[in-house]
């Protein structure tokens, strides 16, 4: 091969490994979600309602977050959400300081002794502010998710996180977060009920004295009425000890993220089983802002973390109703066959008879073996939590086939039940 020809070809290779390269780099952001696609999350009708995926707390570069809030949005749209809130601490503001030196130019002479930030962390100086209160515009996030939702056509949600050492609470659905503020945090919550806010309370500390319980805080704000939702789920955390308190007291009960890195590498990996982001699931006839904010008010969610998922037993009971179907396949000597079809994108942990156990995978199907001549089984769902030690119990009948001789020889037992 002459020198001149055989420099050709390897430029030429190396210009197409290169290419490849760049391209792959360039997908990096993308493959770190799901793919270059958006992953649907198939959930069928519960009670009626449809069933919307919702992060209802997630961070952004405006206050402790290391993306921007179109980023959010981004993420949101690949992982399959429907609505999304972005809810910045109003008191801990951790990246404020570096905005303001980055624009540094464009602040009057005046003001550049408020150049280092004004109350970026009343939580760290034990809630205690300063008289300039707080300076920033705490909408911003929402606004700049909004822009760009064009792209993606979300719900996007304004809120804001109430940040103090006492307790953390979002509210969302907020008219305007740079009204909130309040030295004592009772009036904070006070504020965003009165703009007709949804209030949760989120990652629920203990009471330090008994342990067992909620703050005084959070049990003066149920009590009031104030708060109408409590977090089971965030990040990696799951409250179960929270649930009966929820159940009972017809508190919404929520699941979210609490992103303040990229989601893709907090949940994914860690989740290597095939589990989604943490969601709010959210009972409405449509996904809009009046329906969305009258099913969180009336308590119609459903928890979901790690595939764990927790809510009212009748909603819970009627999606495993609406996902899983049976049919009776045979009779052996001595078992009567069914299988077991699930169209939801969620596992189902099934317990049955005396010590029987399998899992319906998410969009799936299994056979398994019952006490011959059954027409009926009654599942323990172990996934679906309807109380502290409660799970959901579903009976399903199925009408037999009419008899086979052919199928009565015993079948090739491939499946382990
Ligand atoms: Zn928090
Ligand atoms: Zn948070």
């Amino acid at each position: 091969m002459k020198k001149s020809k055989f420099l050709l070809l390897a430029v030429t290779f190396l210009a197409v490994v290169s290419t490849a390269v760049a391209e792959k780099k360039n997908d990096v952001t993308r493959s770190l979600h799901t793919g270059k696609h958006r992953q649907e999350i198939i959930i069928p009708k519960v009670c009626g309602y449809n069933v919307y995926k919702a992060d209802l707390h997630t961070h952004t570069i405006y206050s402790d977050g290391s993306v921007t809030a179109p980023w959010r949005l981004r993420e949101a749209w690949f992982d399959g959400l429907d609505i999304l809130a972005i809810t910045d601490h109003m008191e801990y503001r951790r990246i404020e300081r570096n905005l303001i030196k980055f624009m540094g130019a464009y602040i009057k002479e005046e003001y550049r002794h408020l150049a280092k930030g004004v109350n970026t962390n009343i939580q760290g100086e034990n809630d205690k502010p300063d008289e300039h209160g707080i300076l920033v515009d705490m909408n911003v996030g929402y606004e700049e998710a909004l822009e760009s939702n064009e792209q993606y056509g979300l719900l996007v949600v304004r809120g804001v996180e109430i940040t103090r050492n006492q307790g953390h609470y979002n509210a969302i659905f907020t008219q305007d977060n740079n009204k909130i503020y309040d030295p004592d945090i009772r009036k904070a919550i006070k504020n965003a009920v009165d703009q007709g806010a949804f209030v949760f309370q989120n990652h629920p500390k203990r009471n330090p004295d008994t342990k067992t319980k909620m703050t005084p805080l959070a049990e003066e704000m149920y009590e009031k009425g104030y708060v109408k939702g409590t977090e089971i789920g965030n990040g990696h955390a799951f409250w179960g000890w929270l649930v009966p308190h929820c159940m009972n007291n017809g508190l919404a009960p929520i699941s979210n993220s609490d992103g303040h890195a990229s989601i893709s590498e907090r949940f994914y990996p860690y989740y290597n089983d095939g589990a989604y982001r943490n969601m709010t699931l959210i009972l409405a006839k449509k996904c809009d802002e009046k329906s969305i904010k009258e099913a969180l008010f009336a308590g119609r969610t459903i928890a979901y973390h790690s595939n764990k998922l927790v809510g009212k037993e009748e909603y819970l009971v009627d999606l495993f109703k609406n996902s899983v179907t049976i049919e009776h396949q045979c009779d052996t000597k001595k078992s009567t066959l069914v299988t077991l079809t699930n169209r939801c994108s969620f596992p189902y942990e099934l317990k049955w008879g005396k010590n029987a156990t399998a899992v319906v995978g998410a969009m799936g199907a299994i056979q398994i073996s019952l006490p011959k001549g059954a027409e009926s089984v009654e599942f323990t769902i172990t996934n679906l939590i309807t109380g502290g030690k409660k799970r959901a119990k579903v009976t399903l009948n199925f009408k037999r086939k009419p008899d086979n001789e052919y199928l009565r020889a015993e079948p090739n037992r491939w499946f382990p039940y």
